[in-house]
Parts: C-alpha cells; sequence; structure tokens
C-alpha cells in the first residue's frame, strides 16, 4: 500500500493551528486529577489546562517565550492521559507538537546523545566496544561523578549490562498468509530485539506472515523535541520503507513508536501486534507457568495502542500466571522519550512512584511493553535492590508458547 505524505488538516499556518486547538478547551479541570506533573507539582502551569493557555497565549504573542514557560511545557510527558479524558476532545498531543515546533528544539535536548541513541548501528558497535572494556562494572560509578543534571549520567545508569540480542530474523512464514511488515526502530531493534523474534514466533504461530523493515529510529524523540526538520526526515523514511514492504499492516512491539508511524503514514493500519494476536488468540496455547507478575502498562499502551485489555486477555491464556496490574492506573513512569534523560531527577520520581505501587504486588517478574519505560524502570529496580526480572509481555507469551502441529 502506497503511503501519503503528512497532511495538515486545516490550512492554517502553525500559530493558527495552536490558537484553534487551544481554543477547544473548555476549562474545566477534568484532566487536572489524570495529569502525573500536576500530582508532581500541583501547579496550574504544571497541568494540561496550564500548558494550553500557555501555548495559547505563546502562539498569540501575548506572552514572550520566557525560560520559565518553556520549562512548563518541557516537562509534559505526552502521556496524553489529559486527552483520553478531556469531554471537549481536545487535540492536546497535536497541540503539544505544534507548540514545540513553534519554539523549536528545547535547550535541555541532549542533541549529541540522541543522535547516537537513534543509531542502531553505532549502538552496538558502542555496546561491544563498551562489553569489551566491561563497561558494565563501572558505569555506574562514572555515571556517580557526573552532574546531576547531566543526561549522560542518566544515560549511563539507563545503559543496560546485558549484551543486545541478535537483530531480528525470520524463518517458517507461510506465503498465504496476509502479510505484515514489523517496524524494529531504534532504540528497540538493539534492546528489545528479543521482543521483537517473540513477536514473530506468535504472529506466525497465530498464522500470520511477517516481514521486518529495515531498523532506524521513526522520529519520535525528534517530534516530541520540537526538532521539525529531523523528523520531518525521519517520517520520509518511515514512508519510503513502508512503500517498498509491500505489507497491508505495519506493526511494532514498542507502543511509544505508534502514534508516529501512525502520524507519517496517515491512512495505513500501524497496530501493537497484541490487538492481531488477540483476534486469534483461540489459536496459541501456552504451557502453564506458576508465577506472579506485575503488568505496568504504558501510557502510549493506553492511550495510543489502546491495546492494555487484549494485553491482559493474550497474559491470561497461560494457565498458573497471575498477572497483578499496577493498583493506581494509569501513571508516566516518567521515561516519556528522552524525558528521563532532559530531567532526570523529575524522570526518578515518577519512576519510583511507579515501583512503590508495583512492590504492593509483591511480583515475581515486572512487565512492560515498552523499551523506554522498562530500562527506566529497571534502573530503579536495580538501584533499590528489588531484583525483578523485567520482561516485555510478548517475551513472556513467546517463551510459553507450545508448539502444535
Ligand atoms: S479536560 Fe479538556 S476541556 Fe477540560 S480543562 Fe482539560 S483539556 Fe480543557
Ligand atoms: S500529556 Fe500527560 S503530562 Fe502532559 S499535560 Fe497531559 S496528562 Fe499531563
Amino acid at each position: 500500500m502506497m503511503s501519503m505524505p503528512l497532511e495538515k488538516s486545516p490550512q492554517l499556518a502553525p500559530v493558527g493551528r495552536i490558537a484553534e486547538l487551544a481554543d477547544q478547551c473548555v476549562q474545566c479541570g477534568l484532566c487536572l486529577p489524570v495529569c502525573p506533573t500536576y500530582a508532581l507539582d500541583r501547579n496550574e502551569a504544571e497541568s494540561p489546562r496550564g500548558r494550553i493557555a500557555i501555548a495559547s497565549a505563546l502562539a498569540r504573542g501575548l506572552v514572550d517565550p520566557t525560560a520559565g514557560l518553556r520549562e512548563h511545557l518541557d516537562h509534559c510527558l505526552g502521556c496524553l492521559n489529559c486527552e483520553k479524558v478531556c469531554p471537549a476532545n481536545v487535540q492536546y498531543g497535536e497541540l503539544l507538537i505544534e507548540t514545540r515546533a513553534l519554539l523549536g528544539p528545547a535547550p535541555r535536548r541532549p542533541r549529541l546523545l540522541l543522535n547516537v541513541i537513534k543509531r542502531p548501528a553505532l549502538m552496538r558497535a558502542l555496546r561491544r566496544f563498551g562489553g569489551w572494556l566491561a563497561l558494565r562494572r563501572w558505569k555506574n560509578g562514572l555515571a556517580q561523578r557526573l552532574p546531576v543534571h547531566s543526561p549522560w549520567r542518566a544515560a549511563l545508569f539507563n545503559l543496560p549490562t546485558k549484551a543486545p540480542a541478535t537483530p531480528v530474523r525470520i524463518s517458517g512464514n507461510d506465503r498465504q498468509q496476509p502479510r505484515l511488515a514489523l517496524f524494529p526502530g531504534c532504540v528497540a531493534s538493539v534492546d528489545d530485539a528479543q521482543a521483537q523474534q517473540a513477536a514473530i514466533t506468535l504472529l506466525q504461530a497465530a498464522g500470520f506472515h511477517v516481514s521486518v523493515l529495515p531498523a532506524f529510529c521513526c522520529g519520535a524523540m525528534d517530534l516530541h523535541g520540537g526538532a521539525t526538520a529531523a523528523a520531518e526526515q525521519a517520517a520520509q523514511c518511515v514512508r519510503q520503507a513502508w512503500d517498498s514492504s509491500g505489507a497491508s499492516q505495519l506493526l511494532s512491539v514498542t507502543p511509544g513508536c505508534l502514534g508516529t508511524l501512525r502520524r507519517a503514514l496517515p491512512g495505513v493500519s500501524v497496530l501493537d501486534p497484541v490487538e492481531l494476536l488477540a483476534t486469534r488468540a483461540e489459536s496459541l496455547h501456552f504451557r502453564p507457568l506458576a508465577q506472579r507478575v506485575a503488568l505496568h502498562l504504558p501510557c502510549t499502551q493506553i492511550n495510543v495502542a489502546r491495546t492494555d485489555v487484549a494485553l491482559l486477555q493474550l497474559l491470561r491464556r497461560v494457565p498458573g500466571l497471575e498477572v497483578l496490574s499496577l493498583p493506581r492506573p494509569p501513571y508516566c513512569c516518567g521515561a516519556a522519550g528522552s524525558h528521563l534523560l532532559e530531567f532526570p531527577e523529575r524522570a526518578a520520581q515518577l519512576r519510583d512512584a511507579t515501583l512503590r505501587q508495583a512492590a504492593t504486588l509483591e511480583p515475581q517478574q515486572l512487565l512492560s511493553s515498552n523499551i523506554g519505560c522498562r530500562l527506566h524502570l529497571a534502573t530503579g529496580i536495580d538501584q533499590q535492590g528489588l531484583r525483578w526480572p523485567s520482561l516485555h509481555p510478548l517475551t513472556l507469551l513467546a517463551q510459553q508458547l507450545e508448539h502444535r502441529h
């Protein structure tokens, strides 16, 4: 299926578009109780309603883009909890993207670091070099010597100690089946290759035919960081890869990539594999696993992929598996793309609150679909000596899959 270039629905200049989106807000305040940053600060400027007012005033030229105002916008996690509960259907995510694009890249944006993270081949080479230098033994000591606000400090703490799995491979496709293309992404292609392989195993067992696109960044971190040119370049790469795939649906095991992929490919079906697997759940059989797991649902799984219920249903098909959702739904863990690098202290506060919720469940392991969330949570788990392994839910499902022929 051919993709169309990105279209902006109303033909308005960004400033007019921001004002138009902001004017949809009736200031009811129903979004405030679900906003994690409002819960942190109890400050109107750190709430969705406050940010909409700031964006509107900036777009209309009523205020100058001071560092303080800018920071309130940059603290936003893009979790979209506010958009989900809004009775006026304010497109908050779109408003945030347009406003950040208008203001340009955020001052705290670690450009050099992001340029490394977004390149999977470079990341794999650096990780091999790091393994050779036994980086896992001294990375935390090195991180502690760096300034508290340094994004490199946060990156070192969050760097996994395990060597990356081999990139995903395809074998055993039945060519009669509908064709799906898997988008590997950047960080996920290096640190979540195991989950991507698991998705392929499960999809093939359910009778789907899967191909894999080349590994590159979808542009989410640029789009949400106000780096418009880089985001558009990434969107073009997505369109080219999609157009040459010959597939009918695009999949990502990382819910955090879905919104950006959908934006780059309007009219194309871009899904979490969980959605497709749930439609053929009866064809999947699992071996028992007597274990108690805490299920962390990333904001993007709930608010963008909308596969939280389907995932729970799939996991409940594993006999003996006790799947427990975190008692307080749905709150961002603080990873939020590059937020954990730009505002590490705020990210740690949100993460530790999430881990306190998980600890009440006394799990044997923690499941989370988003690689950014999982690395961030794993750092907290390690720092708190909790010893829970963390896994993508599809990895667990593939490990328990019974192969019946
Ligand atoms: S819920 Fe919607 S309309 Fe109400 S304050 Fe929040 S964004 Fe505005
Ligand atoms: S996207 Fe999340 S963090 Fe940002 S304003 Fe909405 S609820 Fe708050």
